[in-house]
């Protein structure tokens, strides 16, 4: 069957909701400096509920107002996407990805997002000695996040495959599937308990072929 595996990364490997509360633990840190009569957690379930009501969007900024606190923003957003996430794999994840190695298949990961932010999470998962090629779209440029046909292209070539040994695995119909699909690819979508896109449902060109709610589903799938 398939000899390359790539997965996306936020929510199919880890939690992203994990990262967002790790990140949000560092803002409140450096929020408590100005607001000595506040806890770190405190802050940090402030942001936490704000995210939860609207959405990421202005968290910061309706925080920093709420609190009284005059900061820049960009110093906020620069602290949350630098900080050293407090994350881990998926229990399936971790075995899906050992079972995979012992198969000999070759496992690569195309992942969307600010650069640094990403490759922070890669280096906290420890995800180098695990995969053979990692690809954030981050450091190419914003035309070439999924689902532009780059990183799926630049994968292949790297790996030395043909997009038909491949399969992409990943939790966003929006952007992952429906370019895999089109070079050829296969395409499996993981619909896990938490996640942005746990209900979405889409125009079947963007669903995947097959759908998942755990990654040791396809332990007996693999040759
Ligand atoms: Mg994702």
């Amino acid at each position: 069957m398939y000899i390359g595996y790539i997965f996306d990364l936020d929510d199919t490997l880890y939690c992203e909701h994990d990262f967002v509360t790790s990140g949000f633990r560092a803002v409140a840190k450096e929020l408590a400096c100005y607001r000595s009569d506040m806890s770190v957690g405190a802050i940090q379930e402030m942001l936490i509920a704000e995210w939860k009501k609207n959405g990421r969007g202005k968290v910061f900024n309706e925080i920093c107002k709420r609190l009284d606190v005059d900061i820049d923003i960009a110093h906020l957003v620069h602290i949350y996407r630098t900080h050293h996430p407090d994350i881990s794999l998926y229990e399936d994840a971790k075995e899906f990805i050992s079972f995979l190695k012992e198969k000999g298949k070759i496992l690569g990961i195309i992942t969307d997002g600010h650069s640094t932010m990403q490759w922070t999470k890669v280096e906290a998962l420890n995800l180098e000695s695990m995969f053979d090629y990692i690809i954030v779209t981050g450091d190419l440029g914003d035309e070439h996040w999924k689902p532009s046909e780059t990183p799926y292209r630049k994968m292949v070539e790297y790996l030395n495959l043909d997009f038909k040994d491949c399969v992409y695995i990943g939790d966003n119909p929006h952007k992952d599937f429906i370019t895999a699909r089109k070079l050829g690819m296969g395409t499996i979508r993981i619909i896990r308990n938490i996640g942005d896109h746990m209900r979405t449902r889409l125009a079947k060109e963007y669903e995947a072929d097959h759908v998942i709610d755990s990654l040791s589903e396809l332990m007996d799938r693999v040759e």
